[in-house]
């Protein structure tokens, strides 16, 4: 039998990567998309080393022509699509509301939000065929914590990436196709290097009880692995139930 396809975008670096490694060791041909090819390559030539199948793919998620022209480079090379993890995504630039560029917002929202709507409307032809599943990384920070000022473009983003995953369920229901969005706390991952932080955010900082990334179950942030566990369920068998959810994967930090 044919072997499954997924996609994971953002599948260069912490999540995505730890999730298209999973996928690879579950049995899947998987395309890596990023927009930094040379980190999509590296998980390439490991997933190939360790007796795998995978493609990286240059791509950004907010480009459309690129987007349809990467799915097109994966149904050409393999010939179906079974499994799209949408998770590329940036923090974007951390300011006050007053203090915040519209095309720092913009930038943000391109590429967590249209990216996810691009992605997800674009595999629907593929995934249409056999059915699939689609998983979508939003965040606590859509959906149940807002402790941290500054992080109103990408709170609204991840919150929006959600109410599209619900949408998207109900209409896909019928395609037999499932989707899902995940919402981790903080993971150790490269996320934070390219955060931007501007204005006086600490001056009008919510006091939080506990440090930074501290979560109750751990004492720290968790890992991409323990999210790629997450991703490979959901994608799984043993799913064959679950879809419109969020499943969150913060060690309780939500609840603090
Ligand atoms: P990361 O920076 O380690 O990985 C993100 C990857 O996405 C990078 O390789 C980057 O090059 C790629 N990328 C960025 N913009 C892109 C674009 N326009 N097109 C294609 N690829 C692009 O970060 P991560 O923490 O693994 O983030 C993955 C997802 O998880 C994001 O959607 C993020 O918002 C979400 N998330 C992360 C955390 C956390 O604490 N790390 C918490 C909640 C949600």
């Amino acid at each position: 039998m044919d072997k499954k396809v997924a996609i994971v975008t953002g599948g260069g670096s912490g999540i995505g990567k730890a999730s298209a490694l999973r996928l690879a060791e579950e049995g899947f041909r998987v395309g890596i998309m990023d927009v930094k090819e040379h980190r999509a390559m590296d998980v390439q030539d490991k997933i190939v080393s360790l007796g795998g199948e995978a493609m990286a793919i240059d791509l950004d998620v907010s480009d459309e022509q690129r987007v349809i022209a990467g799915l097109e480079e994966v149904n050409k090379h393999w010939g179906r699509l079974d499994v799209v993890f949408e998770n590329a995504g940036i923090n974007g630039t951390f300011a006050p509301i007053e203090e915040l560029g519209a095309e720092e917002w913009e930038k943000t929202i391109q590429i967590n939000l249209k990216g996810t709507f691009l992605m997800v409307k674009h595999s629907i032809p593929y995934l249409k065929q056999r059915g699939g599943s689609i998983v979508i990384t939003s965040s606590v920070n859509g959906t149940r914590t807002f402790s941290n000022i500054g992080m109103s473009a990408y709170s609204t983003s991840k919150a929006g990436q959600a109410a599209f995953m619900k949408m998207a369920a109900l209409e896909l229901a019928a395609y037999k196709i499932r989707v899902n969005a995940i919402c981790p706390g903080a993971i150790r991952t490269n996320i934070d290097q390219n955060t931007e932080k501007k204005g006086h955010l600490e001056e009008v900082e919510i006091p939080v009880e506990y440090p930074d990334g501290k979560q109750p179950l751990e004492n720290g942030p968790g890992s991409p692995e323990q999210v790629a566990d997450l991703v490979c369920y959901l994608v799984s068998e043993k799913a064959s139930h679950v879809t419109g959810t969020e499943v969150f994967v913060d060690g309780a930090e939500s609840l603090l």
